[in-house]
């Protein structure tokens, strides 16, 4: 594009003063012309005597050459020679031919560093052709100003079409090496190396792509950690019951003398750790459901029913640990909601109070409304999380205090699971020690607003 404008800049300017040049060339000749012409109309017949005498009175000073014939194209008066006579040559140009026939001719050429113009035209006297006049101009000074036009504009565009291309090749060398940074960026982060970022502070499109596929960068490394993490996780939780399984089986076969009491009691807990291989196992399984599609549904759901419901299955667990279970549930508390998430929360939260609870202890569940929220506490009469853990319980296969807990059945996921849920579902969880002793875990939901058609849910990553 530079370069079709630089030519275009070099031709058309020179190309139309050129063309103005001849053009004023034209009509000052032509004019001169016809003013000779004019002048020698007085004569009837053109002779060089009184041609002679006519034209030493006009002023031809600009003029290379002017020189008059009759109308058989003899030389009746040249300004080049001093003398005509008899013998003088005829005229052979063209122009002179043309003029004889009646014509105006003019004829300009820019050639060897001068413009070259020739005019001719026939002289009139009453009413027919008796000569013709010609004029012949070498200009050297109009050439040498196109000449310099054209230098100038040459010069110019000379050093615009360098610096174009130095800038051309700087700016491309500069776009390229950040394009194969943000190439090589790419493949590092495409090959798993997640800790690559790509360096580039560029305030344009590119540094945004760059910064965006940090940020991409990013969240992959957060969850490759995650990721790890929980792989490592659960599978040492696996492993756990299972070397207490392998450990107890082993030591029956290889004692052949042990009284049966003993056997009884390893078989026993053989099977508490299979229960808790179960546990963890099914555990697992209910922390991917909530990723899955089925979960992503959400309707309006009363919430009042649903923790009914959910008390009513561990009233056996509570029996079994000698608490009690009571509850102070409002009714129309309205929830925009996944019914089996809502069910997993409030079943792993009473379940935790029974559990973590003293025989005798209490729990206590109350669901209300309040403002634009319905509010779901469950209170226990246990011994309580101490402040410092608080901020972890929630965190997965997380247990408070392994030796306290692990009287307890449990895998370290039933909060996780709680706490992914609630978020799933558009809510929050929070988790508190009473002052009166025990904990308070409290969860808070948008009330779904009566008659407004389920929206689409907001998933969780
Ligand atoms: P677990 O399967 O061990 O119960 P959770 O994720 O449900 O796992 O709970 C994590 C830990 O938080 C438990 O191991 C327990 O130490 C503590 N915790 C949970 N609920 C209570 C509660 N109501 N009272 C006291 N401690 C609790």
């Amino acid at each position: 594009m530079i370069l079709g404008c630089l030519i275009a800049m070099n031709v058309f300017p020179v190309v139309k003063s050129r063309d103005l040049l001849f053009e004023s060339k034209c009509s000052s000749m032509l004019n001169q012309a016809s003013l000779y012409a004019s002048s020698l109309s007085t004569l009837n017949v053109l002779r060089a005597e009184e041609v002679g005498q006519v034209m030493t009175l006009m002023d031809d000073q600009r003029l290379s050459r002017v020189f008059v014939t009759d109308r058989d194209r003899r030389i009746v008066y040249d300004n080049t020679v001093q003398q005509i006579t008899s013998e003088e040559a005829t005229a052979s140009e063209r122009e002179v031919e043309l003029a004889l026939e009646g014509n105006n001719v003019f004829f300009s050429e820019l050639k060897a560093g001068a413009v070259s113009s020739r005019a001719c035209i026939p002289v009139m006297s009453r009413g027919s052709i008796i000569g013709a006049v010609f004029l012949y101009e070498y200009d050297t000074a109009q050439a040498a100003l196109i000449d310099s036009l054209r230098l100038n504009l040459l010069s110019i565009s000379l050093i615009t079409a360098v610096l174009a291309l130095l800038v051309g090749l700087f700016l491309g060398y500069l776009i390229s090496r950040r394009t194969r940074m943000i190439l090589t960026g790419i493949r590092g982060i495409g090959a798993g190396r997640y800790d690559t970022r790509i360096a580039d502070g560029g305030l344009d499109e590119l540094g945004e792509i760059s910064g965006e596929i940090n940020l991409l960068a990013d969240r992959l490394q957060e969850i490759e950690g995650v990721r790890q993490r929980f792989v490592s996780d659960a599978s040492h939780e696996l492993k756990t019951p299972l070397a207490a399984i392998t450990l107890l089986s082993d030591s029956i076969v290889q004692n052949d003398g042990m009284d049966k009491a003993t056997v009884r009691e390893f078989v026993y807990d053989i099977g508490r750790e299979a229960e808790r291989l179960g546990r963890v196992t099914q555990q697992l399984q209910e922390l991917t459901k909530l990723g899955s599609k089925a979960r992503e549904l959400r309707e309006d759901v009363d919430l009042g029913k649903v923790a009914a419901e959910a008390m009513k299955m561990l009233l056996t667990l509570a029996d079994q640990k000698d608490v009690t279970l009571s509850s102070n549930l409002a009714e129309k508390c309205i929830v925009h909601a996944n019914p089996d998430d809502l069910h997993q929360i409030i079943f792993n939260l009473v379940e935790n109070a029974i559990k973590y609870n003293v025989p005798g202890g209490k729990v206590n569940m109350f669901l209300y409304r309040m403002g634009n929220t319905v509010q779901l506490a469950v209170d226990d009469t246990g011994e309580g999380v101490p402040p410092e853990k608080l901020g972890r319980i929630f965190d997965r296969f997380y247990r408070v205090d392994e030796a306290r807990s692990g009287e307890q059945s449990g895998s370290g996921l039933g909060l996780a699971i709680v706490y992914d849920a609630v978020l799933k579902n558009g809510g929050k969880v929070e988790a508190h020690n009473r002052k009166e002793g025990g904990m308070r875990f409290q969860v808070i939901f948008p009330a779904a607003e009566a008659g407004k058609k389920p929206s689409q849910s907001r998933s969780r990553e």
